[in-house]
């Protein structure tokens, strides 16, 4: 049975197919740059190559795009309305374009994926596999902020959470190797990688998570802020003169790690740069470091009261999984808080295959 996977960013298409009967990865591959002169044009001529890629007669890993059973697409946004992974229907589709409005940058990526596999890989079934689905078990205390109701009623503000496909893996990954069933256990999955969160995961449902009604809350990351008091956002408007795109920009891309170092947003430079000869490049980088883990020491603090227990704490995504050196800091830090009991797991990301079962599982009923 192949499932092809799909995730499609504003300036570029992932693919990876899998055989999922054998549980292996047949081809994957990258297309960068779509939309830049030169390149690659748009998401549909993206499709195209994609399966021109697979089906080559020399190098594709199938013959013909008939052998392709399903066809799994990552969407971020699945509002309110999708709690797990749904067959792509006109009417899902109308809704991920309803959604759109709350995830501006990545729902209009993920349709035109989607609009191109209906034409080019007529037939196949497609699902659509949320971020945002595996936090819809957060109960309303979690998911609310403390605004006038009104605006949760009108516009939907509230907390949706992302990575969620990220932070079901990580949990059923740590049940496996803990050999317990996630039912009994209660979990902390950092998703850590250029965007950075965290999930509490009760007995296998999420109850809540740092990211909110945008992946800006919570943690440092690369380049975003996370929390942060609101009013700063009005002040700095008022002294900088600086319209909403302005401070948007500012705090979702020069902000984070890249914004406190003055660096870069990527971990291994602000390592190295921690260890410069220059002091002020040095105190920066390390400045950095600590209130990014300060950050996720805070929420492992939080979220054990929230599930008034901890049984593991799993780290995933690119810093999660090759900083040792950082789990074990945090361990360290926080041996007395978490008691012995707390195992601290890393597991690879692996959201394709995820999605791609998901898939499987859906296109097998239908
Ligand atoms: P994305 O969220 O874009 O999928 P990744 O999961 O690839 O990102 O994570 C990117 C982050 O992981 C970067 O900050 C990068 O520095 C860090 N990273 C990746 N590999 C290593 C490594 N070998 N050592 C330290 N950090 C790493």
């Amino acid at each position: 049975m192949l499932i092809l996977v799909i995730n499609c960013g504003s300036s570029s298409a992932k693919y990876e197919l899998f055989d999922v009967t054998k549980h292996s990865s047949l081809a994957k591959g990258l297309i960068e740059r779509i939309g830049q002169p030169g390149y690659c044009e748009n998401h549909y001529e993206a499709i195209s190559l994609i399966v021109d890629a697979l089906t080559d007669k020399k190098t594709g890993a199938i013959g013909s795009k008939d052998e392709i059973d399903g066809i799994g697409h990552r969407v971020v946004h699945g509002g309110e309305e999708f709690k797990t992974s749904t067959l792509i229907t006109g009417k899902v589709i109308k809704s991920i374009e309803k959604y759109a409005e709350l995830a501006p940058l990545h729902n209009p990526p993920s349709l035109l994926g989607i609009k191109a596999c209906f034409d080019i890989l007529k037939g196949i079934p497609q699902v659509a596999v949320f971020d945002t689905s595996f936090h819809q078990t957060m109960p309303e205390k979690a998911f609310l902020y403390g605004l006038p109701y009104k605006y949760y009623e009108k516009y939907g503000i509230r907390k949706y959470g992302f990575h969620g496909t990220s932070h079901r893996w990580a949990a059923k990954a740590a049940a496996r190797e803990l050999k317990r069933p996630i039912e009994s256990l209660k979990i902390i999955t950092c998703h850590l990688g250029n965007g950075c969160s965290m999930a509490a995961v009760d007995r296998g449902e999420s109850i809540d998570t740092t990211m909110g009604f945008t992946p800006l809350e919570g943690l440092l990351m690369g380049t975003r802020s996370g929390d942060l008091d609101p009013a700063v956002v009005f002040y700095l408007m008022e002294r900088e003169n600086l319209s909403p795109q302005d401070i948007s920009d500012i705090l979702n891309k020069k902000s984070g790690l890249l914004g406190i170092s003055g660096v870069s947003n990527d971990m291994r430079d602000i390592l190295k740069a921690s260890k410069s000869r220059k002091v002020k490049t040095s105190t920066r980088a390390k400045l950095a470091l600590e209130i990014f883990i300060y950050r996720i020491e805070k929420y492992i603090g939080a979220y054990q009261a929230a599930m008034k227990g901890l049984d593991a704490v799993v780290f995933t995504a690119g810093i999660g999984e090759h900083n040792p050196w950082l789990i074990n800091r945090i361990k360290k830090d926080l041996k007395r808080v978490v008691g012995i009991r707390a195992k601290f797991l890393v597991i690879p990301a692996n959201e394709e295959l995820l999605i791609a079962r998901d898939t499987y599982e859906i296109i097998k009923k239908g």
